[in-house]
């Protein structure tokens, strides 16, 4: 039997719940410090603990991983802790595609592969110097927005970037990305790719809620103007969002440029879940400022299933249950190795 790991955060409660669906065996990497919370999970039949996730690394780790046959749910979490060279070096198989999670982390190779795919982006800027628009000033790797500021011009950038320094969310010799701040709606547009089908689901498209961002735009313009803090994008959460029918059949395009792309650029492919986040503006035209190569915590918000999800399957589908029943099926087949890395 084939079971199912994933590190204990970001969405592992929705990947081992899907898994205990179809019949998996699930297991969780846990540090001790969260080991309470998942331990109230009936689903989870066997925790690892350990103190660091690192320890996934470890050949001890590696070896229970093994003898269970498990397959490894990479998400955000994986990517934020870990450099690309850990994530390439585990030895367990890793569904999807480990090697285009470095695509993810690494701001000029995610712009390489944007265009490859020709999403429209917003403008990157070359240095400081350069900056003639309001910009958004970026870290590297998944940060889940902490740290990230906004500037209008180079004094501006300096500022801020120096406070945040002092602050110590900043380190001196970090390089920063910096790109035009494209202004709309949000949308993080959730797909799937069966390499097994060769066909492109699109799962559901969700918002997320930025501290303290989104709190600063609660407090009136006077109060705003007098402060001193430089907010961040540090997500708490996420909401759903139902897109208007009429932008679907681009949602498809851009989905399918992008699994054409990754296949071009980084064997084996886009293969699973992934999503590409942007706005969409006052001429329902979408700007693209990111992807992930992997389960996004934004479709926890679909744990019995989404909106479009319930147009192609007539049961309640997770993006958590979708991914096991993938392996389920590449199992039954003898296909593991078309769907993991
Ligand atoms: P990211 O790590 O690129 O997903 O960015 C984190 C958050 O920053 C996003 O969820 C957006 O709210 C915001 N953001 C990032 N890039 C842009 C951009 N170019 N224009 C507007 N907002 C952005």
């Amino acid at each position: 039997m084939t079971a199912i790991a994933t590190l204990g955060s970001h969405c592992s409660l929705q990947v081992l719940k899907g898994a205990k669906d179809e019949g998996l065996k699930t297991i969780l990497v846990c540090e001790k410090k969260r080991e309470k919370l998942y331990r109230r999970f009936p689903f989870i039949d066997e925790l690892i603990i350990v103190d660091s996730f690192k320890e996934v690394l470890d050949a001890k780790t590696q070896k229970i991983l093994e003898q269970s046959n498990a397959v490894l749910i990479p998400h955000g979490t994986l990517i934020a802790q870990m450099s690309s060279e850990e994530i390439e070096s585990i030895k367990t198989p890793v569904f999807g595609n480990k090697w285009i999670l470095r695509w993810e982390s690494d701001r000029n190779m995610k712009e390489q592969l944007m265009r490859e795919a020709t999403l429209p982006m917003p403008k990157p800027i070359a240095t400081p110097k350069d900056i003639e628009k309001l910009v958004i000033v970026k870290r590297q790797g998944a940060a889940g927005g902490k740290g990230y500021f906004m500037a209008a011009n180079e004094d501006d950038y300096n500022a801020k970037r120096n406070q945040l320094i002092s602050e110590g969310i900043l380190s001196k010799d970090e390089t920063l990305y910096i790109q035009e701040y494209a202004a709309g709606v949000l949308a993080y547009l959730q797909f799937f790719y069966s390499p097994l089908t060769g066909e492109l689901e699109f799962f559901g498209a969700d918002q997320r809620h930025e501290s303290d961002i989104e709190g600063l735009g609660r407090i009136p313009a006077e109060q705003q103007l007098k402060s001193t803090k430089v907010p961040s994008f540090n997500v708490i959460g996420n909401s759903p969002l139902v897109l208007r029918e009429s932008l679907l059949d681009e949602v498809y395009t851009m989905g399918e440029n992008f699994v054409e792309a990754a296949k071009r650029i980084v064997a084996p492919g886009m293969n699973g879940p992934f999503c590409i986040e942007g706005v969409y503006d006052e001429n329902a035209k979408f700007t693209s400022f990111e992807f992930s190569a992997r389960i996004v915590a934004g479709s926890n918000i679909y744990m019995d299933g989404s909106p479009y999800y319930s147009l192609l399957f007539n049961e309640n589908m997770s993006m958590g249950k979708r991914i096991a029943r993938e392996i389920k099926i590449a199992t039954e087949k003898n296909q593991l190795d078309k769907i993991t890395t």
